[in-house]
């Protein structure tokens, strides 16, 4: 049953009045995923948001009340937990206005399920707060930096002053040794900016850079992607960036990286290794429903958080019934139904292309990437 020691008397009673049992039991489903699991599930606590940026997509300032509550919360951690799920990514809105966050946090942390948290540069955040979050249990906290100037990032979200707010913030991390991991999302307008973002992120002491492939909310945002010779600019900048730094470089939604460091070892193996050698031993990629899950405040299950089709809803049905079982996360991971290039690349097991740009850009979710340089 849930500890009552871990929360509040307030979210205590909160908890006992919801109508979800705090501790499922573990279904086949379940005992199923623990072989086939994603290895990030990110969830949207919340999209209720104090300020409203020029690009928040749903901005809302408020509870609704079809969020998830407190034991609807505690229930998924649960079965999280049981999936042995590597990471819960924790996301918003601003989850800060979420009562029952740090209850949420040390639930997680009590179940061994590691949990990272992105936080928006509200006013609200400071050292006790960041202090507060890592004696719950947190594992790291997550920030949005879309460049290495106010100008760029701060013109992203049509505010001033984030760029330094975000700074300061970073900086109470470190005052209370709360690991920081830095978020931005690389389109047309900033990649030039690469070289300086990792400048700024060595001096800012991140221990993660997470860099996201713009993906369109619409094909009326095309003009504000990456060209394919441009992504293939941001993989060789990340890629020389990586053997420098001390900080990890993940990549969202840009599988074709992957791809990318296949065809470093092959050239750097001097001939040594083959293309299919290569492919054929490396481990199969994470993608869009392949490993990655989200979501949202309602529960609603996604491959991606870009990608527009949902496959359930963990508030009737089981995640791992979702996940392992619903005919579109199965198809997402069945190399065989990608078409075009991507159908035909020997790197599809280990990239397979953004499901989510494909899908974006064409309406099909199984069609190429239409961001990949590879010429076949
Ligand atoms: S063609 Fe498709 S599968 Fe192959 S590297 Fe490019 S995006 Fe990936």
């Amino acid at each position: 049953m849930l500890p009552t020691s871990a929360l509040d008397p307030a979210t205590a009673e909160m908890a006992a009045s919801e109508r979800l049992p705090v501790t499922p039991k573990v279904d086949a489903a379940s005992a199923h995923a623990s072989r086939l699991r994603p290895l990030q599930v990110t969830w949207e606590l919340t999209q209720a948001n104090g300020w409203k940026s020029a690009t928040a997509r749903s901005p809302k300032g408020h509870r609704d009340n079809r969020q998830f509550s407190t034991a609807e919360a505690f229930h998924l951690i649960e079965e999280v937990g049981a999936m042995r799920v590597p990471l819960l990514a924790l996301t918003g809105g601003d989850p800060l206005l979420r009562p029952d966050l740090f209850p949420i946090i040390e639930f997680a942390s009590n179940r061994s399920v590691r949990t990272s948290l992105t936080l928006l540069p509200t006013p609200a955040v400071d050292a006790r707060i960041m202090g507060e979050l890592k004696a719950c249990g947190l594992m790291r906290v997550g920030f949005w930096l879309h460049g290495s100037t106010p100008t760029l990032n701060d013109g992203h979200w049509g505010m001033s002053g984030l760029h330094r707010r975000t700074l300061e913030m970073i900086g109470a991390c470190h005052e209370v040794q709360l690991p920081v991991q830095v978020n931005t999302i690389v389109a047309r307008r900033n990649f030039h900016d690469i070289d300086s973002m990792i400048e700024l992120l060595i001096r800012l002491d991140v221990a993660m850079w997470n860099v996201f492939f713009f993906v369109p909310a619409s094909r009326d945002e095309a003009d504000k992607l990456l060209s394919p010779e441009a992504h293939e600019e941001v993989f060789s900048k990340l890629y020389a960036a990586s053997k420098r730094v001390h900080f990890q470089i993940k990549t969202t939604e840009g599988p074709h990286y992957q791809r990318y460091l296949l065809q470093q070892r092959i050239r750097e193996s001097r001939g040594r290794l083959t293309e299919a050698d290569v492919a054929n031993c490396a481990p199969k990629g994470v993608n869009d429903g392949k490993g990655l899950v989200f979501i949202n405040w309602r529960g609603e299950v996604y491959p991606s958080r870009f990608l527009p089709l949902t496959a359930g809803n963990v508030m009737g049905q089981s995640l791992a019934k979702v996940y392992c079982d619903s005919s579109m996360f199965v198809s997402l991971r069945d190399s065989s139904r990608l078409k075009g290039k991507c159908g035909r690349c020997q790197a599809r097991n280990v990239c397979g292309g953004s499901r989510a740009r494909a899908y974006v850009m064409t309406g099909d979710l199984f069609a190429s990437d239409p961001c990949c340089a590879l010429e076949l």
